[in-house]
C-alpha cells in the first residue's frame, strides 16, 4: 500500500491564509507589517524567487519592498541599506537573497541585520537562541518541515529523527527543531557510514543532500514520515525534471506518508516567510505572536 502524500501546496495555502486572516486584524489596529527583500546581481532563479515572494506578501496583505541592486554593489553600500531597514519602523522583516555576489562577504551582511527582523533566522543571535532553546527566528524551511510533521504526527517525542544533511540553513536548525520537540536526532552527512542502516532508524526521514534520488525505498522503515526537501534539476526521457533527494516511487512504497517534488516542502518555505514577517511584526508592536505560525 503506498504512503499518504503530504501536500505542500495545499499546506502552504493554508498558512498563508491564516498568515492574511491575521494581517487583517492587524490592519483594523492601524499596523501593517512590511517585508523588505534585497537582490544583488541578476542571477535569474534570485530573480524569479524575489518576485514570487514580492507577490505572496502583497497577496497576504503585507507591504512589500524590493530593493535591487547591480552585481557591482559594494559591501559598504549594502551594509549601509541594511542599517537604513533595520531603523526603518514600516520594516518588520529583512531578506538578503542568497546567494551574494563573490566579491560581497555574506556572513557579515547576514550578521548586521537587526535579529528581530531576521526572517530567514541566519544571524548568530538567532541560530544560538534556537540552540539554546530561547524564543528565535527560525529558519523558513525548517520551520516548514516542523509544521507539516506536527500537523502529521501531533506529538513528535520519543521518536527517532534521521536528518541527511548538516548544512546552517536546513540540516543544523531542522535538528534543533527536532532536539526540542524532544525526537532522538541524528545527523548525517557525506561521511556518514552506511547512510541506509542509519536511515532504516528514522521514523522521521529529513533529506537535504542536494543530490538527486539518493535515497531508496530500501532506505525508508516501513510506516516511516519522509520529509524531502531536496531540489535537483535532472534530464529524464529528454526532459528537465525537478527531483528529490528521495527515491519517490520505491519510497512512497514502504513509507506511511511523504512529501513529493515539487510541490512539498518547497511551496511552504515561502508560507514560512510570511508566518515570521508576521511573527516578526506582533513582536515589534507588542501583541501577541499568532497560533501555529512559530516554532
Ligand atoms: P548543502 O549543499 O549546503 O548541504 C548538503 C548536505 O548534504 C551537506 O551537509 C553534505 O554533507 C550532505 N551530503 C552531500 N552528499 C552526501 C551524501 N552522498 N551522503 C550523505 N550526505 C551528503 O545543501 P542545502 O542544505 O542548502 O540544501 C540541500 C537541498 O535542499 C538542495 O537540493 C537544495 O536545493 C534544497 N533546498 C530546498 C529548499 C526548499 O525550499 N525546499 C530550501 C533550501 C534548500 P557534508 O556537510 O559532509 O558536505
Amino acid at each position: 500500500m503506498s504512503g499518504a502524500l503530504i501536500d505542500g501546496k495545499a499546506f502552504s495555502a493554508d498558512v498563508r491564509a491564516r498568515v492574511a486572516d491575521h494581517v487583517v486584524k492587524l490592519k483594523e489596529q492601524g499596523i501593517t507589517p512590511g517585508l523588505a527583500v534585497v537582490l544583488v546581481g541578476e542571477d535569474p532563479a534570485s530573480e524569479v524567487y524575489v518576485r514570487n515572494k514580492g507577490i505572496q506578501t502583497r497577496e497576504a496583505g503585507m507591504n512589500s519592498y524590493e530593493h535591487k541592486l547591480p552585481a557591482d554593489t559594494t559591501q559598504d553600500a549594502l551594509m549601509a541599506l541594511v542599517a537604513q531597514l533595520n531603523a526603518d519602523p514600516a520594516v518588520h522583516g529583512i531578506l538578503v537573497q542568497l546567494p551574494l555576489p563573490d566579491h560581497l562577504d555574506s556572513e557579515a551582511v547576514l550578521n548586521a541585520i537587526e535579529p528581530a527582523k531576521d526572517v530567514d533566522g541566519f544571524h548568530i543571535l538567532n541560530v544560538g537562541l534556537l540552540a539554546t532553546g530561547q524564543k528565535s527566528m527560525v529558519a523558513c524551511t525548517p520551520l516548514g518541515c516542523l509544521m507539516m510533521l506536527r500537523d502529521r504526527l501531533g506529538d513528535l517525542s520519543g521518536l527517532n529523527a534521521v536528518i541527511v544533511g548538516r548544512s546552517n540553513i536546513v540540516g543544523k536548525p531542522m535538528a534543533q527543531l527536532l532536539l526540542r520537540d524532544s525526537c532522538t536526532v541524528t545527523i548525517a552527512h557525506s561521511r556518514t557510514r552506511d547512510l541506509g542502516e542509519v536511515c532504516r532508524r528514522a521514523d522521521i526521514l529529513v533529506a537535504a543532500v542536494g543530490r538527486p534520488r539518493i535515497i531508496p525505498g530500501d532506505w525508508i522503515k516501513p510506516g516511516a514520515t519522509v520529509i524531502d526537501v531536496g531540489i535537483n534539476r535532472i534530464e529524464e526521457d529528454g526532459k528537465t525534471r525537478l527531483v528529490g533527494d528521495v527515491d519517490f516511487d520505491s519510497a512512497r512504497e514502504v513509507a506511511g506518508a511523504i512529501t513529493p517534488v515539487p510541490g512539498g516542502v518547497g511551496p511552504m518555505t515561502i508560507a514560512c516567510l510570511l508566518a515570521n514577517t508576521l511573527t516578526a511584526c506582533c513582536r515589534a508592536v507588542g501583541l501577541p505572536e499568532p497560533d501555529g505560525l512559530t516554532a
